[in-house]
C-alpha cells in the first residue's frame, strides 16, 4: 500500500449539496447555527452554500449570509458553487474564499443541467478566471468534473472526455480541479483509474473527490483514492443531499462516517468526532420527515477508539 496521506480534510458540502436536494428550506438561523457548530467541531472547510437564481433554489438564497457569517469564523476556508460568471461575480464580492464551478463530463447532462455544452462551460470558466485576476481576488478556483464516473441522462462516460475536459480546465486557469461520482456510479477500481489518469495531468492542483453513496460504495471510493495520495473529501453532515432521479436514495458520503474511518487509520481530520455526531443529532432534529443517512450514528464511537494524534 502506498503511504496514506496526513492530515486529510473532509470538506462540509452539507450545508449546499445536501440542502439544495431537500424538499425542507432550513431557516437562516439554522443554517448559521449549523456553520458554527461544524467550525467548533474541527471542520475549517466548508462549502456554504450556492450562488444560483432564488428561484431555481429557494434552499439557497440565503448563502449571502451564510457567507457573511462564515467569514468571521477565524481558520475557515468558506466555498461556494456557482454555475456561472454571474455567480462568481457575486462570490467575489461576497469575499468568497473559494469557489467550486461544476462542469459535467457528460456532455446530455450539461446541456439538461446548465443548457451548455462542456465546451462552453470551459469557455465560462475562462471568463470566470479572466474577472477574479481583474478584480485582484485572491479567491481560489476550483473546477469540478462531474458525473465523472457515469451518469443517469447518458450512461456510460468515456475516461478520455473526463480527461480532454480536466485539461480544458486547467488551461482555462483552475487554480484546482476535482473528480466528483454524483450519482454512485464509481467503485474503487474505476476510481483508481481515473484519479491516476487524472494525477498524471493535473499532479498537485488535483485537490479532491467528492463521492455519492447512491449504492454504499463512497467511503470503498474515497479509501480508492486515499491509496494515491488524495487528501480532500465532500462529504455531508448525516449523508443528507440525494439524488433527484432516485427517491429516498442517499447523498454524499457521511461526514462523521468519513471522519471516522480517516480517525481510526491514525489519519487527522481535526475533526472532534463527539461534538460532530452531537450536531448531527441536531440536524436529524431539524430536519425532520427528511432521511438522514450513515452508520456511526446507530452504534456511536467504539470503545476502543482513539483519534488521530
Ligand atoms: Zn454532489
Amino acid at each position: 500500500m502506498d503511504k496514506l496521506p496526513i492530515p486529510v480534510v473532509v470538506r462540509e458540502v452539507g450545508l449546499r449539496d445536501g440542502l439544495q436536494s431537500l424538499a425542507t428550506v432550513m431557516p437562516t438561523a439554522r443554517k448559521l447555527e449549523w456553520l458554527r457548530a461544524a467550525h467548533a467541531a474541527g471542520q475549517r472547510e466548508i462549502e456554504v452554500g450556492s450562488f444560483v437564481p432564488a428561484k431555481l433554489l429557494p434552499q439557497l438564497a440565503d448563502t449571502a449570509e451564510v457567507l457573511a457569517c462564515a467569514s468571521t469564523l477565524p481558520g475557515l476556508l468558506a466555498s461556494v458553487l456557482v454555475p456561472n460568471l454571474k455567480g462568481a461575480q457575486q462570490a467575489i464580492a461576497c469575499g468568497a474564499d473559494a469557489v467550486v464551478v461544476p462542469v459535467s463530463a457528460s456532455r446530455a447532462h450539461s446541456l439538461a443541467n446548465v443548457r451548455k455544452t462542456p465546451e462552453e462551460a470551459v469557455a465560462e470558466f475562462a471568463r470566470i478566471r479572466a474577472a477574479r485576476d481583474a478584480s485582484r481576488s485572491k479567491m481560489i478556483l476550483e473546477g469540478a468534473i462531474s458525473t465523472a464516473f457515469g451518469c443517469t441522462i447518458q450512461g456510460r462516460v468515456a475516461p478520455g472526455e473526463v480527461m480532454r475536459l480536466m485539461q480544458a480546465l486547467l488551461d482555462a486557469g483552475a487554480d484546482r480541479v476535482s473528480l466528483a461520482d454524483t450519482v454512485g456510479y464509481a467503485d474503487p477500481a474505476s476510481v483508481r483509474r481515473l484519479f491516476e489518469k487524472a494525477l498524471a495531468i493535473a499532479g498537485p492542483r488535483l485537490c479532491g473527490g467528492h463521492f455519492h453513496d447512491t449504492r454504499g460504495l463512497a467511503l470503498a471510493n474515497v479509501f480508492a483514492a486515499l491509496e494515491l495520495g488524495i487528501n480532500r473529501f465532500d462529504a455531508s453532515l448525516g449523508g443528507i443531499g440525494g439524488c433527484p432521479y432516485a427517491p429516498g436514495a442517499s447523498g454524499n458520503v457521511a461526514s462523521e462516517d468519513l471522519a471516522f474511518m480517516l480517525e481510526s487509520m491514525g489519519i487527522a481530520t481535526g475533526i472532534d468526532l463527539s461534538a460532530l455526531l452531537a450536531l448531527r443529532a441536531r440536524l436529524a432534529g431539524w430536519l425532520e420527515g427528511e432521511t438522514l443517512h450513515g452508520a456511526l450514528w446507530r452504534a456511536g464511537l467504539p470503545k476502543t477508539f482513539v483519534p488521530a494524534a
